[in-house]
């Protein structure tokens, strides 16, 4: 139980609790035993095929098989293979989303730090570099919202989801881009 939790993505704390993804959970309520799980908030129990079957609402049929095949337990090998769907829970989807959030935006402001003083224009009448300005502009405002996925309230992060989607997946696009360009550059300078 505690493999597959984990395998899915739960962060289980040392007391064996992790933040249920059954129910919006703000303390850790969901308790992994070796053998199964019970969340102390929503009441949510039952051994590993129903936990793999309710996180990925699939049935416990293609659950057992799902596990058989991320876990190689090598079980019904006269089964077909059909490669279960992966459909996560959206409270699964949510915390996914602040975690990569979280991590894009912290990349983003370090390298808004580095263009900071790295582009800086050199003196009083030179042309100001793109990079330089955007990190004068974009700073204050990504910093804002890096602070409230940090540390903003549960309510707040929710309506930062719902909201802030399309910029985060363009802002970690981009992330893509440059990165892969200072990649080539390297390369050329090899
Ligand atoms: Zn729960």
């Amino acid at each position: 139980m505690p493999d597959a939790a984990r395998f899915y993505g739960l962060e289980i704390n040392r007391a064996g609790f992790a933040a249920c993804p059954f129910h919006p959970d703000k303390t850790s309520s969901l308790k992994i035993y070796e053998d199964h799980y019970y969340c102390f908030g929503c009441g949510a129990h039952g051994d590993v095929t129903d936990f793999t079957a309710r996180l990925f609402s699939i049935s416990q049929y293609d659950a057992a098989r799902k596990l058989n095949a991320d876990f190689g337990l090598g079980l019904a090998k006269q089964a077909p293979s059909v490669p279960v769907k992966q459909t996560v829970s959206p409270e699964v989807a949510y915390r996914n989303w602040l975690h990569s959030a979280e991590r894009i935006l912290n990349d983003y402001l370090n390298m808004l730090c580095r263009w900071q003083r790295y582009y800086a224009p050199k003196t009083p009448g030179e042309e100001q570099h793109p990079y330089f300005v955007e990190s004068l502009t974009k700073m204050e405002q990504y910093r804002y919202l890096y602070e409230q996925i940090r540390f903003g309230t549960d309510a707040e992060k929710r309506r930062l989801y719902l909201t802030e989607h399309e910029t985060l997946s363009k802002l970690a696009e981009r992330m893509k881009q440059l990165t892969a360009a200072k990649s080539t550059v390297k390369r050329k300078a090899i």
